[in-house]
């Protein structure tokens, strides 16, 4: 059969084409070559189908590596969302290092002005650095109002340094900085300042330093480090524990300061500017270091009457010096975190009333345990006493005995001679 192909197809080939008949008669249909067609046919069919189903996949390819390709795009794109989110964070983080070395770079060239003493002290605490001085930090709670530029003028007049903790309020941007320009210290006090809300839940608590961090960081580029709780460290308002919420202002890198001189300018009352600054100045005396307790409010008119006559009347006094609170201050507390080996103790009190308490359980017990102690003594004397009574009466019967008897031995002994004697 291979041969009879050849053969024909010789015949198709050859450029002589002038036997057609034979051609037709050679090439006859036998069952090998419908055989062989049939094969053909189907290896074209087969050819088809899979061009068929080829041309049918590569879309379905193509669409399966674009859909990779998107998604692989949106997880870079979150990626880069991430990285610009902590960029932004360590930009913040920069910029407030940057304000801090600002800050430091403007104090160094002060301190250069007073010369280079100052600058070696720059580090020291404030008492290190006044060590022959009354140190007074004058502090303003809820404020600004508007009283506070009157304030800092005041406190400009008499280049005096204080700290302000204030509250969240909108329409005081200039304050809010005039406080930082001016080197006084811009320290938090509370959002709301609604101790309901506040100290209702430790969720809440957080809420409000927190708020009040971001809000003072918008309004200044700065987000301070102290702090004063409202009411106090030591106020019997709050439903939370102290101990939580100094280890969250802990943790969050706030220091608290309370403090050790009161204006009582709090009182519902006003009272009148002589009255305040006498507050002041008594409460003031002869402490080393005073953290004064003021308010920067709408309604208190007499404290700022009050602040040139305090001021004045110290700076008479020559060795007062009116600083800001900073990192150099020595903190002022009415109840500070404890400490672990505390924890465990299990001494779990620590607000002032429970101390008030301990004490004087401990002051009761000590007067028991005294007049116990008195009682037992007592007794043993007592004893003793009469032990040593007891003896020295059976001592004396002994010796009357013993006399008595050497009487009648003598008496008889004399009878006995005179009987002799008769
Ligand atoms: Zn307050």
């Amino acid at each position: 059969m291979a041969e009879e192909v050849k053969v024909t197809m010789e015949n198709t080939d050859s450029p002589v084409q002038t036997e057609p008949e034979e051609y037709t008669e050679e090439y006859t249909e036998t069952p090998e070559r419908s055989e062989f067609r049939r094969k053909r046919v189907k290896r074209i069919k087969l050819i088809l189908v899979l061009l068929l189903i080829v041309f049918l996949l590569i879309p379905n390819i193509l669409c399966g590596f674009l859909l990779y390709q998107l998604y692989k795009t949106n997880r870079n794109m979150e990626i880069l969302r991430e990285e610009i989110k902590i960029s932004k964070m360590e930009i913040e983080k920069k910029n407030q290092e940057a304000a801090a070395m600002a800050a430091a770079a403007e104090k160094k060239i002060k301190e250069e002005k007073y010369g280079t003493q100052n600058l070696v002290q720059l580090n020291l605490s404030d008492e290190e650095k006044y060590p022959n001085k009354q140190l007074v930090y004058l502090t303003f709670d809820d404020g600004p109002s508007k009283y506070t530029n009157e304030i800092l003028d005041i406190l400009d007049e008499h280049d005096a340094k204080a700290t302000f903790f204030v509250l969240a309020k909108e329409g005081y941007d200039d304050e809010y900085n005039r406080i930082i320009d001016e080197g006084h210290t811009l320290a938090m006090h509370s959002y709301t300042h609604k101790y309901s809300v506040i100290y209702s839940s430790m969720e809440n608590y957080k809420e409000d330093v927190n708020s009040l961090s971001d809000f003072l960081f918008e309004k200044t580029g700065v987000r301070p480090k102290f702090y004063r709780f409202p009411g106090g460290s030591s106020n019997t308002v709050s439903k939370i524990n102290i101990q939580d919420m100094l280890h969250f202002l802990g943790e969050e890198g706030y220091v608290h300061f309370d403090w050790n001189v009161s204006s009582e300018d709090a009182s519902p009352k006003m009272l009148e500017a002589s009255t305040v600054a006498r507050n002041v100045l008594n409460g003031i005396g002869e402490k080393k270091e005073s953290v004064v307790l003021m308010h920067d409010s709408a309604s208190k008119r007499s404290t700022v009457e009050a602040l040139p006559i305090i001021i004045e009347t110290l700076q008479q006094k020559g060795n007062v010096e009116f600083l800001p609170i900073t990192e150099n201050t020595k903190q002022v507390y009415h109840v500070r975190e404890k400490t672990d080996a505390e924890k465990t103790e299990g001494t779990g009190k620590a607000d002032k009333e429970n101390v008030k308490e301990e004490t004087e359980e401990t002051v009761e017990e000590s007067t028991e345990i005294e007049s116990d102690v008195t009682k037992v003594v007592d007794e043993a004397v007592s004893e003793a006493l009469s032990e040593e009574v007891a003896e020295a009466l059976s001592e004396a019967e002994k010796l009357s005995e013993e006399e008595n008897q050497s009487k009648e031995e003598n008496r008889s002994e004399e009878e006995n001679q005179r009987e002799e004697q008769n």
